[in-house]
């Protein structure tokens, strides 16, 4: 199989994520044919330095050999198993391990296979632990513009992306959203949220926030304090606070979890792509009283699981995740490398035309335009940039990002911010 006939065949046949036809008919040159470390070897004999970690998920780099080798094993001993009515060894041994290293608090661990899944996982259990509770006019749910909790229909309508959510607005359910927040707006928008809470938050579920990071938003960035208050207002309300840490968890911002940043646990916590890191499943992680919600009958527990909940492999390597994290210092080594990132990005900030540039732990980003939108032009000319110079570099719009493996080398990671800084001078026009 040559290159140009797997393109072909993706051009003929491949319905492609997110990627508009037109696209889709004119790129697609990039043809992976392998990984290792922070790189992606493509089909052309290249080398390409992986920017966003494949879409936020290699934290580890690819091709770990402790998670390779636990996935071969872990398929010779037990390649599934239902989850209903049995259990295993590593998704019980997982919840147990996951529980010790979590915020204090929370205490149980449903299982899903991917982050949409933990996310609809939160709010059903939402809707009816709070009803279960006495509690049945906590029908709405409240978001933050510019939200991303996944694809699915109703992490659709929590979601605050609008070209994400304009073809279903009218089925999505009722989500208030708070005020539009951006980079100087969001004590205004969490103020909001404080508003609603005090206002009609005898109707509200649960308040679903990415802590600390809005990712897909475009890595927008906010002070951990705001956290402190929407757990005090959402207590005084007797709403369910939900942590969508799919993106921020396992040291992305710096310690294991964003809300460390603001030392606030939420009653119910997603977790996704590191988690498991090299097949797909996702977890949500749940206090006592969340819990206890459903242990009133037969008809009160949650009738809701996906056939690969808890599937073993995936089990198995969210444990190897858990242990290499401990074993080999993770988190300690990444510091380094986020203070190299964010030295880099707070000097780019000078590049005529960068609107604005922030980081937080391994994530830098810079805005190409006041108002960096979805649809854009100038994220993709970086990207080409970036291309061109051994990098990938896939944009949010207007909005350019690094968020490499935290295994990066350092010798790799001045490599990447070498390239992202002239992919950004050249696509700007800005030369050094
Ligand atoms: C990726 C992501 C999701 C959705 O996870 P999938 O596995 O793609 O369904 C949810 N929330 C956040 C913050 C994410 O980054």
């Amino acid at each position: 199989m040559t290159p140009d006939e797997i393109v072909r065949a993706d051009r003929a046949h491949v319905w492609r994520p997110y990627t508009p036809h037109d696209v889709h008919a004119r790129e697609g040159s990039l043809v992976v044919v392998g990984a290792s470390g922070a790189r992606l070897h493509t089909a052309d004999g290249r080398r390409l330095l992986d920017g966003n970690s494949s879409w936020w998920v290699a934290a580890l780099g690819h091709g770990h050999p402790r998670l390779v080798a636990r996935l071969a094993a872990q398929a010779r001993t037990l390649d599934h198993a239902p989850l209903a009515g049995a259990t295993h060894e590593n998704a019980a041994l997982l919840a147990e391990e996951l529980c010790a290293i979590a915020p204090p608090g929370l205490t149980r661990v449903f299982y899903t296979d991917n982050g949409s899944g933990a996310i609809e996982v939160a709010i059903k259990a939402c809707i009816q632990g709070q009803a279960q509770r006495g509690q049945p006019r906590r029908t709405r749910f409240v978001a933050l513009d510019g939200a991303f909790h996944g694809d699915t229909l109703g992490a659709a309508a929590l979601g605050g992306v609008e070209v994400f959510r304009r073809p279903f607005a009218g089925i999505l359910f009722d989500c208030v959203r708070a005020a539009s927040p951006d980079e100087r707006g969001f004590a205004r928008a969490f103020a909001s949220i404080e508003e609603i809470l005090e206002r009609e938050g005898d109707t509200i579920a649960g308040v679903f926030v990415e802590p600390v990071v809005q990712g897909a938003a475009g890595m927008r960035v906010y002070d951990p304090s705001l956290l402190v208050g929407l757990r005090r207002a959402c207590d005084r309300a007797g709403a369910w606070l939900v942590f969508d840490e799919v993106f921020t968890g396992y040291g992305r911002t710096g310690p294991m979890w964003a809300s460390e940043h603001a030392g606030v646990t939420a009653d119910l916590v997603c977790v996704g792509k590191v988690f498991s890191s090299i097949v797909p499943m996702a977890a949500t992680l749940v206090t006592d009283e969340v819990y206890r919600a459903f242990g009133g009958g037969r008809a009160e527990a949650l009738y809701y699981g996906h056939t690969f909940c808890g599937n073993p492999i995936g089990a198995a390597l969210a444990r190897e995740v858990l242990a290499i994290y401990r074993e080999e210092d993770v988190l300690g080594r990444a510091r380094g490398s986020a203070a190299v990132l964010g030295a880099r990005f707070a000097e780019m900030a000078a590049i005529p035309g960068v609107a604005r540039a922030r980081s937080l732990g391994m994530i830098g980003a810079l805005d190409l335009a006041d108002d960096a939108g979805y649809t854009g032009d100038l994220g993709w000319r970086v990207y080409a940039e970036g291309l061109a110079r051994g990098a990938y570099l896939r944009p949010l719009g207007d909005t350019v990002y690094l968020c490499p493996p935290l295994v990066i080398e350092r010798a790799e990671l001045d490599e990447l911010l070498a390239i992202f800084e002239a992919s950004v001078r050249a696509a700007l026009g800005a030369p050094r």
